[in-house]
């Protein structure tokens, strides 16, 4: 840890950092969530499961649950968790008087458990079958009139975790490559988010490794189960460190226009991480070195621009739905959102270009950074 932090021109601080690690019970293998669900229930004290899936995971998550005590089922999952579904869970929690929830499913299926879990305090079982992370974060989103609002409180974060790879054999290869790339899109964000520190950076370097190393496999082959295994341990530690550091400049611009303008969770994640990390890269010189080596590379755009190239990644939010009449006022929504810790000053100019950039599937801008004396001190040790 301490080599990895060495900057070798400057001399070295002795090291000092706060860091919050979240407690949480974890499972992971193949064939945990068929062999394990019904004794977390249990071990939790629990008798009447609420069972949340979406529609086209139902069929999966019945089998699963077959040998619960479920007392109700909810499967009326949508995205970003509209204010309309987070009362509907709630009603039906409480008609059903169910003392746990069990969400089988993508970012949203939690999203929709999380929202329940923030006025009922019930404790969530989490069997994730998408990288999203959301099942290892204390974080919560809602959506109303087309703005997201997110909020942590440790009464949503799941007490145990099921991970299981085998549940992740049916998702579709663009969604695995989108998906797997919202969890690196974690791990980037973590070394300059408000609260990066050194072992989040060391999590965020690992997750990088791994999901790096898994995806190619998955591109050619969905059913390698050791490539989706390693993924899901990469989207594990990306989902950690994300929890751990806070949003940064990433998650702050997805958060925004995933709100406003409903586009695909993952997919978003994907097409705009190259463009913030070309931004950020040159005023965070150590964060830049450290995820350069997670991916193999010696810069960290190419890098990722070389991952991005072997997978076949989304490339322009035009392709997502975004239109370019909206470009102007997203560029002032996400401007407004930059967080203060971010290394590099972020205006609705710089926001206006990069969203530009994104929507076009232009190559990221990789000009060298000309103002470093406006920059702020690196967050990341
Ligand atoms: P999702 O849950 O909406 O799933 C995307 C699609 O994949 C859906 O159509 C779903 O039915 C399908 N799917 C899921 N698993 C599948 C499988 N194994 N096989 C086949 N199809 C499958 O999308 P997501 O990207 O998993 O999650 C996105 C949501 O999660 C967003 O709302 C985002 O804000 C939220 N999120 C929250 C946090 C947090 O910490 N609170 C973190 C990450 C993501």
């Amino acid at each position: 840890m301490r080599e990895s932090q060495t900057v070798t021109s400057a001399p070295r601080l002795p090291l000092t950092f706060e860091h919050q690690t979240y407690a949480q019970r974890v499972i992971f293998g193949a064939g945990s969530a068929r062999s394990g669900l019904a004794a977390e229930v249990e071990r939790l004290g629990c008798s009447r499961v609420l069972l949340i899936a979406g529609a086209s995971e139902l069929t999966v998550a019945n089998e699963l649950a077959a040998s619960l005590p479920v007392v109700a089922t909810f499967s009326g999952v949508r995205p970003h968790v509209p204010v309309a579904v987070a009362a509907a869970i709630r009603l039906l929690t409480a008609q059903s008087r169910a003392d746990v929830l069990v969400c089988i499913g993508g970012g949203s299926t939690t999203g929709t458990a999380k929202a329940a879990a923030l006025t009922t305090g019930l404790p969530i079982i989490a069997v994730p079958t998408t990288y999203a992370g959301s099942e290892a974060t204390p974080v919560w989103g809602l959506t109303e009139d087309q703005r997201k609002r997110t909020g942590v409180d440790l009464r949503v974060l799941p007490r145990t975790v099921l991970y299981d790879p085998e549940l992740t054999l049916s998702l579709p290869v663009d969604l695995t490559v989108a998906s797997a790339l919202n969890a690196v899109a974690h791990c980037v964000d973590a070394f300059w988010a408000p609260k990066a520190d050194p072992v989040n950076s060391a999590l965020a370097g690992a997750g990088i490794r791994a999901l790096a190393e898994a995806l190619p496999p998955l591109r050619r082959d969905g059913t390698d189960l050791v490539a989706r295994a390693d993924a899901l341990y990469g989207a594990y530690l990306a989902a950690v460190a994300f929890a751990g550091a806070g949003s940064g400049l990433h998650h702050k611009i997805c958060h925004v226009l995933g709100g406003a303008y409903g586009l695909p969770h993952a997919a978003m994640h994907a097409v705009v991480l190259p463009h913030v990390l070309a931004f950020n890269a040159p005023a965070a010189p150590e964060a830049a070195r450290q995820i350069a080596q997670a991916l193999g590379a010696d810069d960290a755009v190419a890098g990722l621009l070389d991952l991005y190239a072997q997978v076949g990644a989304p490339q322009a939010l035009r392709d997502l739905g975004l239109a370019e009449a909206d470009l102007p006022e997203a560029a002032v929504l996400v401007s407004q959102a930059a967080p203060s810790s971010n290394p590099r000053p972020f205006g609705p100019a710089e926001a206006e270009e990069l969203l530009r950039q994104a929507w076009a599937g232009e190559r990221p801008s990789t000009e060298p950074f000309e103002n470093l004396s406006a920059s702020r001190p690196e967050a990341t040790a």
